[in-house]
């Protein structure tokens, strides 16, 4: 048995992945602000706000997002504007869903 690198053992732990509601679902549903993901519906981000409101690991998602800098895509039941309003410490903003 091999110890774990320091890298490795104070990296966060992205078991929660492995439970995720997405894992089954295209994940252009989720970056419709990319060239694939479905730009010219009224609300880009409502199939995936779906799937995100049924998942189990929606905080660790989230957490993620918010540590990783995520600038794109739907993490944590959030999107990028909501995250951007979040880190500079303003309450979540609805959003049309
Ligand atoms: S909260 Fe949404 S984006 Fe995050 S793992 Fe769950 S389903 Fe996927």
């Amino acid at each position: 048995m091999t110890e774990p690198t320091p890298a490795a053992s104070s990296a966060p732990s992205t078991s929660w992945m492995e439970r995720a509601r997405c894992s089954a679902v295209d994940s252009a549903v989720f970056f419709p602000e990319c060239p694939t993901g479905p730009a010219n519906d009224r609300s880009p981000y409502a199939a995936a706000r779906a799937v995100c409101g049924r998942c189990p690991v929606t905080a660790e998602c989230l957490d993620y997002a918010l540590r990783n800098h995520e600038r794109y895509g739907m993490w944590g039941g959030t999107t990028p504007a909501q995250r951007r309003t979040m880190k500079r410490g303003e309450p979540r903003p609805k959003e049309a869903s």
